[in-house]
């Protein structure tokens, strides 16, 4: 499968980043149904939703971070933050591992969901 992982707390905060722009999208395009009282209302709405979606979603990294493990990336000696056993170096993408077991395997997200079993 040909998924391209990438570190949690960027992949977040891309997201909250899109939600923003989606937000405004929808409110910009909320304008064009001035006509339209509630239609209009309905897109202000909806919009408005995206972006306090959005605050919350970075407010919600700022809990995440705090609990996220800095380490030192080996392949391009950088501090990077890491979410659960394995994650991605917010930089070069390198994968990193908090357990020696899993070192040199090959990167795989099931090895988060196991985690959350036991
Ligand atoms: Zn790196």
């Amino acid at each position: 499968m040909a998924l391209k992982y990438s570190n949690k707390i960027n992949k977040i905060r891309t997201f909250a980043l899109s939600l923003i722009f989606i937000g405004f999208i929808v409110m910009y395009v909320g304008i064009f149904f001035k006509s339209s009282m509630w239609l209009m209302t309905i897109f202000m709405l909806l919009g408005l939703l995206c972006i306090v979606a959005s605050t919350v979603v970075y407010f919600w990294i700022g809990m995440l971070s705090t609990k996220a493990v800095q380490v030192v990336c080996p392949s391009c000696q950088r501090h990077t933050k890491m979410l659960g056993r394995v994650d991605m170096c917010m930089y070069c993408n390198e994968s990193l591992t908090l357990d020696p077991s899993l070192e040199g395997k090959e990167f795989d997200e099931k090895y988060n969901r196991k985690q959350k079993e036991s």
